[in-house]
């Protein structure tokens, strides 16, 4: 049994009880409280074999040390840390470049804490260029509205309850999962700040249709005169597109684009704690939203929501720039995708699942049961898997295509090809099994099973 914490001493301290509503009384020592935590942290999912997570799990021996040496800059002191300041200043107009920004502008941009940090930021940009358009041509600036899919990462219904924009999101429907122009009309107005279009979305993977979005704004503003500015959700399809699909146009070639976020702790290959957004030149991010901060060694602009952060996920993340290069990045995710492929055809082979995502560009392989398989559903499967270690997520798709479920695994780099092979033969065999036993009479129902629906909108 535990020992109660006014009893331990240094013999049984490695079996204290943990102490769950008070603040811990006296110290014990630093392998002890070291075992309590690693013991802990045991019984949490082993994060390798977390499918259901884009976020990176895997980092070199060197990137570790980089990250280790790192861990005690804070990286908003960049009077203190001026290299810091000056990798991510460099980071930034190499992602601006990666992007096809114009040339001959200032690129514009941040390191952030993720991508949910850098969408706040491009947001507010447009809600504050918007209002002061709006403001110099003498009309109301007071009902900003943006418009998004409703396949949107839980970050922009963030960003428009917390900073006060009308959300305007057009639903899904059964076999279309992406935004596109099609019912645009219903939903943009001149109080539209932006349109957020995504490259990689976290439902199936897809890209929503970025180049008809595009010429439909185009042909919008000719017959309205109103002008709409796009941002590119690119948290996953931001690492991939560039390296895999260099001729697709989902970027600054797109004169509407005037901004870009992506995860660093993505496809960026850092691991958790690092976002970006890149503008297509200075004057998108507002003036008015830049303070400057009176350092020791003088003014210094701050343009985050955050002020103090660690400084080694810029640190990691500047190392696989280097070390990896644009042949590395591309030659990882060209192996990565490739595995994803195959896992898929593998699934699709079995006879028990059909494809959600037909025109995949990241690795992600987003499946639903085939409308004959009765007795077990995806949930069911999730839960088989979990007994071999895996995660999957298994999760309704938000309206109006409620009724569709899905169940989604993001194929990383850090998992090889044999490991694809064995995760396949461990679903196949999952559903092998429910097809004999039945499926738990317990798995969630159809609709609003929120529980699975966050675990696909978390990550
Ligand atoms: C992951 C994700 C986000 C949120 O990004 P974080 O880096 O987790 O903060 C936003 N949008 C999309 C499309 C995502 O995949």
């Amino acid at each position: 049994m535990a020992i109660p914490v006014e009893k331990v001493t240094p013999y049984d301290e490695f079996n204290f009880a943990v102490p769950e509503n008070e603040f811990p009384k006296s110290g014990i020592s630093a392998r002890a409280a070291a075992a309590l935590v690693v013991s802990e942290e045991w019984t949490d999912a082993n994060p390798m074999l977390n499918m259901s997570s884009f976020v990176t799990t895997f980092a070199e021996p060197e990137a570790v040390e980089v990250a280790k040496r790192n861990m005690y800059k804070n990286y908003i002191d960049h009077d203190m840390y001026p290299q810091a300041f000056a990798m991510e200043t460099r980071m930034v107009k190499w992602l601006h470049q990666l992007w096809n920004g114009p040339k001959g502008v200032e690129p514009y941009g941040t390191a952030t804490i993720g991508s949910s940090e850098a969408c706040m930021l491009a947001g507010l940009a447009h809600k504050w260029n918007w209002r002061q358009a709006r403001e110099k041509a003498g009309k109301d600036a007071t009902r900003p509205n943006m418009v998004t899919g409703g396949n949107v990462q839980v970050v922009w219904k963030k960003f428009l309850r917390y900073f006060d924009v009308e959300p305007r999101i057009v639903p899904l429907k059964p076999g279309n999962y992406r935004l596109t122009a099609e019912r645009l009309e219903q939903y943009v107005d001149e109080n539209t700040i932006a349109v957020v279009a995504i490259a990689g979305q976290t439902f199936t993977g897809e890209d929503d249709d970025i180049q008809e979005i595009h010429d439909w704004l185009d042909a919008y503003e000719k017959k309205t005169g109103i002008s709409i500015p796009m941002h590119i959700d690119g948290a996953s399809g931001g690492f991939v597109n560039p390296f895999l699909y260099p001729d697709y146009k989902w970027d600054f070639r797109l004169p509407r684009v005037q901004s870009i976020n992506a995860s660093g702790h993505k496809f960026g290959l850092t691991p958790p704690g690092l976002g970006w957004v890149v503008f297509r030149e200075r004057k998108v991010f507002n003036e008015d939203l830049i303070f400057y901060v009176n350092y020791l060694g003088g003014e210094m602009p701050t343009a985050t929501l955050n002020f103090s952060r660690n400084a080694a996920p810029i640190a990691v993340q500047y190392y696989q720039f280097l070390r990896l290069g644009f042949d590395g990045y591309k030659r990882g995710m060209t192996h990565t995708l490739a595995n994803a492929v195959a896992l898929r055809d593998e699934l699709v082979k079995s006879g028990y699942f059909t494809i959600m995502n037909e025109t995949q560009r990241i690795p992600v392989v987003a499946v639903t049961l085939d409308p004959k398989v009765k007795k077990f559903n995806e949930f069911d499967v999730s839960n088989k898997v979990r007994e071999k270690g895996w995660v999957l997520s298994a999760y309704s798709m938000p309206p109006d295509a409620q009724e569709v479920r899905s169940l989604r695994v993001v194929v990383r780099p850090h998992i090889n090809h044999n490991v694809a092979m064995i995760l396949a033969r461990d679903i196949v065999s999952a559903c092998k099994y429910l097809d004999e036993h039945g499926g738990s009479a317990t798995a969630p129902e159809l609709h609003g099973h929120s529980d699975a629906k966050s675990t696909a909108a978390k990550c």
